[in-house]
C-alpha cells in the first residue's frame, strides 16, 4: 500500500532564514515540508493616523529577503511558494492542497500578530490541522527567563542583572543541509517590487549616495554584514565608543533590518561576538553589544507582559499627561522642517534612506513629544511607515519610555537637541550633509 509522506507547512513570517531557525527546525522533522511566504495586504493598510504601514523602503527589503531565502531553499533542493492575501485564508487551503497535517510558523508576541495568528489557529483548526507557534525571534528563550512573565521588572537594569546571573543563551541550530519538498511542488516568482507597491499606491525608493548603507535585504546579505562589522573590519572591538556616531557605515552595526526581518537570529549575532571574544578579546565593547541585544529582547518582554496596553496613548503610566494631535506641526516634523536643524537632519536621513541613528532618534522623538507636544503615537506611526528596520517591540517601547509613559523610573526623557548636536555633531558635518534637502514629501 502507497501512502502519502506526512507533511507540514512551514509558514516563514519574520524568520527569514534558513540559519538558527527553531520553528523550521521543527517543520523538518517531518517527511515533507511544504515551504510559503504570505505577503498579508493586512501590512499595506492605513494606519489610523493615514500612513501606509509598510512604506516603499521596508517593502524592497523584504522583497529582496524573500529571494534572497527563495535562491537559498533552491540550492538546498526546495522550493518556496510565495502568496499575497490574508494567511487565514491562504494557509488553510494550501495545507488542503498539499495534505500537510501540521503547520510551524514563529511566534510572535505584539497584538496585531497575535491576531492574525489565532485567525489563523481557527481556520486550521476547521481543516483538521494543528499549529505549533515556536519561538524564535529573542536572544533568551522565553522559558529560560528566570521570573515570571508577571513579575517581568519594570526597568531595563534590574531585568539584566538577573539575565546576566541566571539566564544562558541557548546553542545555535545549524541551517539544514538538504530539504525534502513535494516533487511536484513549484517555486513562485516574487512579485516585482514597482508593481507590488503600486497596488498601494507607493513607488519605488531610489537610493540616496548619502546613505550609510546600501542595505539590501537577505540572509546572505546579513551574514555579509557581519562577517565585515565583526571580522574584517573588527569594529565590534571599539563598538561602545563609537556607538553614538551619525556619520557613515560603521559607528554601529546596522544589523537592525536583517534582524527585524528575521534574516539573521539574535543567537547567531551573540555566538559570534562570543567567538570573536575567544579568538581576540572580551572587552567593554563585546560586553555592551550583547547589552543592546537584551535592550531588545526586553521590549519584546515588555510587550508579552503588558499586550495592547504598551500601544495605548498614555501606556504604562496612566497618571501622566495627554499630548495633542497637531497636524501642521506634526507635517513639519516628518518633512525635517522643524525651527532645529539637528533634529531636520536626521529627519530626512529617514525620508530618505529608512535608516537614523539610535542617537537621531531618540532626539526626533524627545523634540516631537517634549518641545512640539505632539502625541508619541503618531511619531511611531511615521517610524513605522519609514523604518527598515520597524519591530512593533521595539519601537513602541523606544518610543513610549521616550515619551514618559513606558518602563522608565524617570518621568522626563527630554533630550536637549542643541547640547546633543554640540555633543555628537560638534562641527556640524552631518547637519550639513543633511541640509541640502528640502523634501517635498507625500505626507499622507
Ligand atoms: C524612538 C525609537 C524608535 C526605535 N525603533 C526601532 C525599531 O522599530 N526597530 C529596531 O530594531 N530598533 C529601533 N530602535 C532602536 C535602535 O535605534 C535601533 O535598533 C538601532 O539604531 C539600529 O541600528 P544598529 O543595528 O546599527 O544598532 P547597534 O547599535 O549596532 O545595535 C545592535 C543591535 O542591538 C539592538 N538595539 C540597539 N539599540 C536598541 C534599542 N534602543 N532598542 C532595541 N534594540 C536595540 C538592535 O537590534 C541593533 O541592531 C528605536 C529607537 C528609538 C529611540
Amino acid at each position: 500500500m502507497i501512502t502519502s509522506p506526512s507533511r507540514t507547512l512551514h509558514w516563514f513570517r519574520n524568520d527569514l532564514r534558513l540559519d538558527d531557525n527553531p520553528a523550521l527546525a521543527c517543520a523538518l522533522q517531518n517527511e515533507e515540508v511544504v515551504l510559503v511566504v504570505v505577503l498579508d495586504e493586512h501590512f499595506w493598510d492605513q494606519d489610523r493616523w493615514g500612513h501606509i504601514k509598510t512604506g516603499s523602503f521596508r517593502t524592497r527589503f523584504l522583497l529582496e529577503s524573500i529571494d534572497d531565502l527563495k535562491n537559498s531553499i533552491a540550492q538546498l533542493g526546495g522550493s518556496l511558494l510565495v502568496k499575497q492575501g490574508r494567511p487565514q485564508k491562504i494557509l488553510p487551503s494550501l495545507m488542503q492542497t498539499w495534505s500537510c497535517n501540521t503547520l510551524t510558523a514563529q511566534a510572535e508576541h505584539t497584538p496585531e500578530e497575535i491576531d492574525i495568528q489565532e485567525s489563523v489557529e481557527s481556520a486550521v483548526c476547521q481543516v483538521g490541522g494543528v499549529c505549533s507557534w515556536i519561538e524564535g525571534q529573542t536572544l533568551f528563550h522565553p522559558e529560560d527567563i528566570p521570573m515570571k512573565l508577571e513579575s517581568l521588572p519594570d526597568t531595563f537594569t534590574q531585568f539584566r542583572k538577573k539575565i546576566e546571573k541566571l539566564s544562558v543563551v541557548r546553542d545555535c541550530i545549524s541551517a539544514p543541509k538538504t530539504l525534502c519538498c513535494p516533487k511536484d511542488l513549484i517555486s513562485d516568482d516574487v512579485p516585482v517590487l514597482g508593481e507590488f507597491l503600486a497596488t498601494f499606491g507607493l513607488t519605488s525608493p531610489t537610493l540616496d549616495s548619502r546613505s550609510v548603507l546600501p542595505f539590501k535585504g537577505g540572509a546572505s546579505e546579513a551574514r555579509l554584514r557581519l562577517k565585515y562589522y565583526f571580522w574584517e573590519a573588527k569594529r565590534l572591538a571599539v563598538y561602545k565608543k563609537t556607538r553614538n556616531g551619525l556619520l557613515g557605515a560603521d559607528y554601529s552595526s546596522k544589523f537592525s533590518p536583517w534582524l527585524a526581518h528575521g534574516c539573521i537570529s539574535p543567537r547567531r549575532i551573540a555566538s559570534e561576538v562570543y567567538r570573536f571574544e575567544r579568538k581576540y578579546e572580551a572587552n567593554k565593547s563585546t560586553y555592551w553589544f550583547v547589552f543592546e541585544l537584551m535592550w531588545r529582547d526586553y521590549f519584546r518582554f515588555i510587550a508579552m507582559k503588558y499586550g495592547v496596553r504598551i500601544f495605548h496613548r498614555k501606556a504604562l503610566k496612566p497618571e501622566s499627561a495627554s499630548r495633542e494631535i497637531r497636524s501642521s506641526a506634526f507635517i513639519s516634523w516628518k518633512n525635517g522642517q522643524t525651527k532645529d536643524n539637528f533634529v531636520n537632519a536626521n529627519m530626512r536621513e529617514l525620508a530618505r534612506t529608512g535608516y537614523m541613528s539610535n542617537r537621531g532618534r531618540q532626539n526626533v522623538a524627545s523634540y516631537l513629544v517634549h518641545d512640539l507636544g505632539i502625541d508619541w503615537r503618531l511619531g511611531a506611526s511615521w517610524f513605522e511607515h519609514m523604518l527598515l528596520d520597524y519591530d512593533p517591540a521595539s519601537n513602541t517601547g523606544n518610543w513610549i519610555y521616550i515619551a514618559g509613559v513606558g518602563n522608565d523610573p524617570r518621568p522626563n526623557r527630554k533630550f536637549n537637541t542643541q547640547l546633543q548636536a554640540n555633543m555628537y555633531d560638534g562641527k556640524g558635518k552631518y547637519q550639513t550633509l543633511w541640509s541640502t534637502d528640502a523634501l517635498e514629501l507625500d505626507v499622507r
